[in-house]
C-alpha cells in the first residue's frame, strides 16, 4: 500500500474518527470499580513519552480523526503533561481536544487546559458525601474536587460533564443528589454502567450492578426527562435526557443494558502504546514497536493504524456473571 486512505473505515463500514489516547496508567485514586488497591503499573520505559504519543495523535489526525480524548489513568498527574496538551490543541485538522479526569489537579489546571484549546472535559465525581467519596476512590479529597469542578466552570469550556459509577448499596441513595448538583452548576451529567474490566475483589461486580433504567425511574420521582438527539449528529454511547428548555443533560452510558457497538466510531491506545480496536476485547496492535523500530518512519506508524482497522471486532461481549475476559484495568485500557 503506498498511497494511504484520509479516512479510517473498519469492515463494518464504520467510520473511526474519534480516538481516546491512555497518557498513562498511573492516578492519584485507586477507585474501587477501576483499580485494585495494590496495583502494579507498567514500568516506565514501557510507556510512550509525550513525543511518542503526540506523533501517535498526529498520525491518527493525517487519517481524518477529528476528536482526541486524553484519559488514563489519570492524565493531569502525568509529569509535564501540558507539553503534549499545548501542541495537541493547535493540530490543524482535530476538532475537539477534551480531556477525561478525576479533578483532582484541575484547581491549578484548568484555566491553562482551556487556554490551551481544550474544548470539553468530563470530570468523575462519584458521591458528595466526603466519606463515602474517600471510600470509593481510596484516596480522593472531595474538597479537592469539588474546587477543581469550580475552577473549570468559570475557565469556560463548551462543555463539561460529570461522570457518575453507580454501585448498588454504596452510592445510589445519591443519585437525585448528584442529578440536583450538575442541574444547580448548569453541567452534563452521565451515569455509567459498571464494566467488568479488571480482577477486583472489593466487591462483587453482578452484585453491585446498578442498570441505567433503575436511575432514570429514581431519577423521574423528581425532574421530567425527556429523550434528546445527540447535538453533535454523532450518536454516542451516551443517551441523553433534558429536564426542562435548554437545562444540562442528563445522559446514561449502559453498555450492558444498551449494545452501542454499532455506532462505534472510537478507538483506544493505551500508555504503553497498544492500540486497542475495541473496549471489551483484548487484541490490540502494537504501534510502540513500530515506534522504536531503528527503521522508523511517520508513514510506517500510518500504515500500521489503517491495517489495523481490518480486525476492529463487531461488538463487546460483558456478561457480569462469568469471569472476566479482559484481564486489563480500566486505567490500562483508558475509559
Ligand atoms: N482518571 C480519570 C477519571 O477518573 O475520570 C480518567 C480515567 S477513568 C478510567 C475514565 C472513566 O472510566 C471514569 O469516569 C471512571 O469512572 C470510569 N471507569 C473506570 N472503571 C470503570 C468500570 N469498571 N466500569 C465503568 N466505568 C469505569
Ligand atoms: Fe483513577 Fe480514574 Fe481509575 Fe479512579 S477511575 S482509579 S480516578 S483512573
Amino acid at each position: 500500500m503506498n498511497e494511504l486512505p484520509k479516512t479510517l473505515i473498519d469492515r463494518f463500514q464504520r467510520r473511526v474518527d474519534y480516538v481516546r489516547l491512555s497518557v498513562t496508567d498511573r492516578c492519584d485514586f485507586r477507585c474501587v470499580y477501576c483499580m485494585a488497591e495494590d496495583m502494579t503499573f507498567i514500568p516506565q520505559k514501557h510507556i510512550l513519552t509525550l513525543e511518542e504519543i503526540h506523533e501517535v495523535a498526529r498520525a491518527f489526525v493525517e487519517l481524518g480523526v477529528r476528536k482526541i480524548r486524553l484519559t488514563g489513568g489519570e492524565p493531569l498527574i502525568r509529569n509535564n503533561i501540558l507539553a503534549l496538551i499545548e501542541p495537541l490543541g493547535k493540530t490543524p485538522g482535530l476538532d475537539q481536544l477534551v480531556i477525561t479526569t478525576n479533578g483532582s489537579q484541575l484547581h491549578r489546571l484548568a484555566g491553562t487546559l482551556r487556554q490551551f484549546g481544550v474544548k470539553r472535559i468530563n470530570i468523575s465525581l462519584d458521591s458528595l458525601n466526603p466519606r463515602k467519596f474517600r471510600q470509593l476512590t481510596r484516596h480522593g479529597n472531595l474538597d479537592q474536587v469539588l474546587a477543581g469542578i469550580d475552577t473549570a466552570i468559570a475557565a469556560d469550556f463548551e462543555q463539561i460533564r460529570i461522570n457518575t459509577v453507580i454501585l448498588k448499596g454504596r452510592n445510589e441513595d445519591e443519585v437525585l443528589e448528584l442529578v440536583d448538583f450538575a442541574q444547580q452548576r448548569g453541567v452534563d451529567i452521565a451515569f455509567i454502567e459498571e464494566m467488568p474490566l479488571g480482577l477486583i475483589d472489593e466487591h462483587d461486580r453482578a452484585l453491585s450492578f446498578c442498570s441505567s433504567e433503575e436511575l432514570r425511574d429514581r431519577i423521574s420521582q423528581k425532574y421530567t426527562l425527556k429523550p434528546l438527539g445527540d447535538p453533535h449528529g454523532h450518536a454516542g454511547p451516551a443517551r441523553y435526557f433534558c429536564t426542562g428548555e435548554g437545562s444540562p443533560r442528563v445522559g446514561f452510558i449502559s453498555p450492558h443494558s444498551h449494545n452501542f457497538c454499532h455506532l462505534c466510531n472510537r478507538v483506544r491506545v493505551t500508555a504503553e502504546g497498544r492500540l486497542l480496536l475495541c473496549l471489551g476485547n483484548e487484541h490490540s496492535v502494537d504501534l510502540r514497536a513500530v515506534l522504536r523500530d531503528p527503521n522508523y518512519t511517520f508513514f510506517m506508524l500510518k500504515h500500521r493504524i489503517v491495517d489495523a482497522m481490518s480486525t476492529k471486532p463487531e461488538r463487546h461481549h460483558f456478561d457480569l456473571n462469568e469471569a472476566p475476559d479482559i484481564v486489563r484495568f480500566m486505567n490500562t485500557t483508558g475509559g
